[in-house]
């Protein structure tokens, strides 16, 4: 149908996740890796070795503009620490390059309208990272949840946490991260809250957690729990952290439960409803999320909203509201 035409993707900052998108990209049928930007030349030898980028498609941050001038390059992976987004996201908009970027979006949702506008000002498609759109536990989360399958939502529980954190990592930084693991973590909660309900919170009300390792977290949280509303009256509490580990997304309706647990990290998924355990395949999502971006951008069709940088935008209207409630100990409006 595409006559054997890919869509070529370079990734930008080839640390972990992009070692492992990379690895898992192996399978995809639409796209392949043609691109390396980083910092590091070492990287950028090695990894042109492994997955046979020519010199001529290997960058670094200060020549990346030129890959305006590069015909074999379609798509931008933006893989960097949060801060540096925004940055990376305009410039390759700016060389006439489709953009997509890691979660979260940027670290606030101004920067995430900026994005969004040069991108269309320069006719890209943008979108987000969001892998578990593709992944079938998670889409049957949204299923249950938005087709009202056991009537409408009342009550989520969605948390994320992993007992982590490194003096000198880049998600300790403010700068770096935006913030602590709201941002790194916390932004899947506030996805499965949206994704369960199909609604849109209209208010938060959060509390930073204790900080248990002083000398780590001096910048950003260690804990944060927040609970939003939903204008159906339908609520959702979330813990995101770095103190404890926790992967869990529980869903309360008027004529049934359902859940998931693992629900968020790579799996393996498992889930059940108030019935029965949920039974589907474990996919190789970071493939599926890929073969599906590039065969929207192979057929030319506008990127659906659900993965596109207003989906990152709306996230992070709702995070800059969480810190602020949690700031200012009141209830924020959205
Ligand atoms: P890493 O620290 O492993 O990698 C980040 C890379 O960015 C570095 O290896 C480096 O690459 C480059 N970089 C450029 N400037 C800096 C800097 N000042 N400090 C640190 N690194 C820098 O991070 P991750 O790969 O874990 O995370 C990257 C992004 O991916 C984040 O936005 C994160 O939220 C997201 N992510 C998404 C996941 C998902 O499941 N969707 C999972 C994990 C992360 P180089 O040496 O090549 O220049």
């Amino acid at each position: 149908k595409y006559e054997g035409k890919k869509i070529k993707v370079a990734l930008v900052g080839l640390g972990r996740y992009a070692e492992y998108m990379a690895s898992q990209m192996k399978d995809c049928q639409y796209c392949e890796v043609a691109g390396l930007v980083s910092g590091s030349t070492e990287k950028l030898e090695s990894w042109g070795k492994e997955y046979n980028v020519p010199t001529k498609n290997r960058y670094n941050y200060e020549n990346f503009d030129k890959i305006k001038d590069n015909p074999d390059i379609d798509l931008v992976y933006i893989i960097l620490p949060n801060a540096m987004h925004k940055d990376y996201a305009i410039r390759a908009a700016k060389a006439k390059k489709h953009v997509l970027v890691e979660k979260p979006m940027a670290v606030n949702a101004a920067d995430c309208l900026e994005m969004i506008k040069v991108c269309k000002e320069n006719n890209v498609q943008l979108a987000m990272g969001y892998r578990l759109h593709f992944e079938p536990y998670n889409m049957e989360m949204m299923r249950l949840g938005q087709k009202e399958v056991f009537g409408k939502v009342r009550v989520v529980e969605a948390s994320l946490g992993y007992f982590a954190g490194q003096k000198g990592e880049w998600r300790l930084s403010k700068k770096l991260a935006g913030g602590g693991p709201l941002m790194n973590l916390g932004v899947y909660c506030v996805q499965a809250g949206r994704y369960i309900t199909g609604e849109e919170p209209i208010s938060v009300t959060a509390q930073f957690g204790p900080v248990l390792r002083k000398e780590l977290f001096t910048e950003v949280e260690e804990s944060i729990t927040w609970q939003l509303e939903f204008p159906s009256g339908a609520v959702c509490t979330s813990t995101s952290t770095l103190a404890a580990g926790i992967d869990r997304l529980y869903a309360s309706a008027e004529n049934g439960r359902f859940e998931l647990s693992p629900a968020i990290s790579y799996g393996p998924f498992k889930g059940r409803t108030h019935e029965k355990e949920m039974d589907f395949p474990q996919i190789n999502q970071q493939a599926a999320q890929m073969d599906a971006i590039s065969k929207i951008i192979l057929e030319n069709k506008p990127m659906p909203d659900h993965i596109s940088g207003l989906e990152g935008w709306k996230d992070m209207k709702v995070l800059d509201a969480i810190y602020k409630a949690a700031e200012t100990g009141q209830k924020v409006r959205i």
